[in-house]
């Protein structure tokens, strides 16, 4: 069965459309990207699937529960842990506050139950900055705080909107380690991210988007097969 399916789905800014019936599922421990153009849908897709965006249309089915236009705070408690664009850690928290405000007794899909010490082991550079301030804290140390708070709440599928966006490169490698190490421990993630290779070695399968469309899907394998798939919808 899946952990998440997403059948039909539309969703509008106003009058404006941005998703036209987009259908996309995850498998428990499945390793899923969103992939596109800027402005293409990703963000508008993650937003509805967390009911962050209103659906106009269509269904977000979540661990067998309907879960289309639920309150975020619902579907975050049924097990969706996100890492959103921007990251928006909390600046006046300290990276050790940051942590214990998402803890959740609930286990994961994977039955992890992460503590902060087990999120310190997962990225030291967070045990080192714990007293700091989270505005006092680099690009690339926030997004490691902002997938540690995500974990924090065990979820049982973790989604991160740019995972990597705007980071250095040795930063931007440590996070693909870390989220290929989640993977293995049976972690289901949907994640955006541009650096092709970096997620068709990390991904099982892969959803293209293009003017709020799903215009490909396919596995990694399949992906790699075609270039004029990634030529066609991401390169300019
Ligand atoms: P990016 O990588 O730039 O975030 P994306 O693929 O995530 O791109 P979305 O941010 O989902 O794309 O945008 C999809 C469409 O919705 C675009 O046409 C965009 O202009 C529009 N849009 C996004 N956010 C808003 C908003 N808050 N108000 C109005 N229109 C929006």
């Amino acid at each position: 069965m899946s952990l998440l399916s997403v059948s039909g789905l539309q969703a509008a800014y106003g009058a404006a459309p941005a998703l036209f019936g987009i259908d996309l599922s995850i498998a428990p421990g499945e390793v899923v990207t969103l992939l596109g153009r800027n402005g293409m849908g990703k963000t508008t897709t993650v937003r509805t699937i967390m009911g962050l965006v209103a659906a106009t249309s269509g269904q977000v089915m979540f661990r067998g529960k309907d879960v289309t236009n639920a309150p975020p705070y619902k579907i975050a408690r049924l097990g969706i842990g996100l890492v959103p664009e921007g990251r928006q850690i909390f600046p006046t928290l300290s990276v050790e506050e940051n942590l214990i405000a998402t803890a959740t007794a609930r286990p994961s899909g994977s039955g992890t139950r992460w503590t902060v010490e087990q999120v310190y082991r997962f990225f030291p550079r967070l045990a080192e900055r714990k007293k700091n301030l989270g505005a006092q804290l680099s690009g690339g140390e926030q997004q490691m705080l902002a997938i540690g708070r995500a974990l924090m709440t065990n979820p049982h599928l973790l989604i991160l909107d740019e995972a990597t966006e705007g980071l250095a490169p040795l930063v931007r490698a440590e996070i693909w380690e870390r989220l290929l190490e989640l993977k293995k421990d049976g972690q289901a993630i949907l994640v955006i991210d541009k650096n092709i290779d970096a997620m068709l070695k990390l991904a099982d399968r892969h959803v293209m988007l293009a003017s709020g469309q799903v215009v490909w899907s396919g596995t990694s394998a399949e992906l790699t097969a075609d270039p004029t798939v990634i030529d066609r919808y991401l390169h300019l």
